[in-house]
């Protein structure tokens, strides 16, 4: 409980502009506005009752568990499966209940925390980033605008699994712009969720993509959804690029050639866009590298291990370059930055990640284990695709006893 312990001081309360506004145009929009707070009924509901009028508030949320707002929408007669539900908010908590809740989730960035919570994490934009919101909106109208136009709002590899087109991305950290003004930039085209998530997310395309026998239509619906981003950054005339590379395929990688057959496929259509990239493969692994970048548990191990084993070829020239890398999933952001040192290093100007997927965080089903009762995670067998639920062993990072049950 953050608030209301003390009397709330309604005239310390500053509301941001434009929210009663927003609630009714959602209201007109057919949507009914529920207030979630973990903060004390002495405070949420004077704020509601002075500011909102008669919208319906929950406090003491106990956010991400989803057991209490489960309970307070039934006593509300919502079912949340039947209904066209979104949870809003500004923190990874509100993100993590709405994923528990397996409906889409909006991260809103309206303003800059001035110091970082521990609890709530606001302020700190990696961690609710990983948390794996469906979208980010800077405004009301943005919120207003993913409520119009929910496919055309999902990253960009989302929106064409869905037959859609979308060409955003989503910043994993702020852009880094160093001394001389080069800038590094990473972004995520995806969402690879760990556990519970809502219906856009696409973690089966990453294991799908990284079987031998992924299809075909799978790789097209890849390739254009890039594509559509790559046509973005085409646009942009701030930047204009010279080298359009990927991170390389090791030799013992199933399926052979997992990354570069994509990138082939997306080059032929660049091709046709400009002649001005130079699109090519310009890093290797070392030859007696014989684990992966995801064995290595910390993101310390990761930057070791790529900063050991992936080498920037002898004679390429990069030096005053600005290059596009393209790699097919993102943890913590190691394998970027140690590329971009690499690239650096040799004189390259401003360096373009892009991401595939983004690992977000596990977030745990309300389901308990038969077994020890700890809380199961929604899990996908990485051969055949099927879900099932585990109660992750200390190995895989959890704290469960093993049980498993497939998901029908
Ligand atoms: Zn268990």
């Amino acid at each position: 409980m953050k608030d209301g312990q003390k009397q709330t001081d309604l005239s310390r309360i500053e509301i941001f502009e434009g929210a009663r506004e927003f609630i009714s145009e959602a209201t007109g929009l057919g949507f009914q506005c529920i207030i979630v707070s973990d903060s004390h009924p002495k405070y949420v509901n004077t704020i509601v009752k002075e500011y909102f009028g008669n919208v319906s508030a929950l406090s003491l949320a106990d956010k991400p568990n989803t057991l209490n707002t489960l309970n307070f929408l039934r006593s509300q007669n919502i079912e949340i499966l039947d209904s066209n539900c979104y949870v809003l908010g500004d923190s990874w908590l509100d993100i993590e209940l709405g994923r528990g809740l397996r409906v889409p989730t909006v991260l809103t960035a309206f303003y800059e925390a001035k110091n970082l919570e521990i609890r709530d994490g606001i302020g700190d934009y990696v961690k609710n980033i990983k948390s794996g919101s469906t979208y980010y909106a800077e405004s009301y109208d943005d919120i207003l605008n993913i409520l119009r136009n929910p496919l055309q709002n999902l990253l960009c590899l989302e929106a064409g699994c869905r037959g859609a087109v979308s060409y955003l991305a989503r910043k994993p950290r702020p852009d880094d712009f160093l001394q001389d003004k080069s800038l590094t930039a990473h972004r995520i085209l995806a969402r690879q969720s760990q556990g519970e998530c809502d219906k856009y997310d696409i973690r089966e395309k990453y294991f799908e993509f990284s079987r031998t026998n992924r299809s075909t239509e799978l790789l097209f619906t890849l390739r254009d959804s890039v594509i559509a981003y790559i046509d973005r950054i085409l646009e942009d005339r701030s930047f204009l690029w010279h080298i359009f590379t990927y991170v390389p395929d090791k030799r013992t990688t199933q399926p052979a050639n997992k990354m570069g057959e994509l990138f082939d496929l997306i080059v032929e259509l660049v091709g046709q866009r400009t002649a001005s990239w130079d699109c090519r493969s310009i890093f290797e692994w070392n030859e007696r590298v014989n684990s992966s970048t995801r064995r290595q548990l910390s993101a310390e191990d990761r930057r070791r291990f790529v900063r050991n084993n992936l080498i920037l070829q002898e004679g390429v020239n990069v030096n005053g370059q600005n290059v596009i890398i393209i790699d097919d999933n993102y943890t913590t952001g190691a394998t970027a930055e140690i590329v971009a040192e690499k690239l650096r290093a040799r004189g390259a100007k401003n360096v373009l990640f892009i991401a595939l997927f983004h690992l977000i965080t596990p977030v745990y089903s309300s389901k308990l284990c038969p077994k020890c009762s700890k809380r199961l995670q929604v899990k996908i067998n990485r051969q055949n695709g099927n879900k099932f639920y585990s109660c992750v062993l200390p190995r895989y990072k959890g704290d469960g006893c093993g049980y498993t049950e497939n998901i029908v």
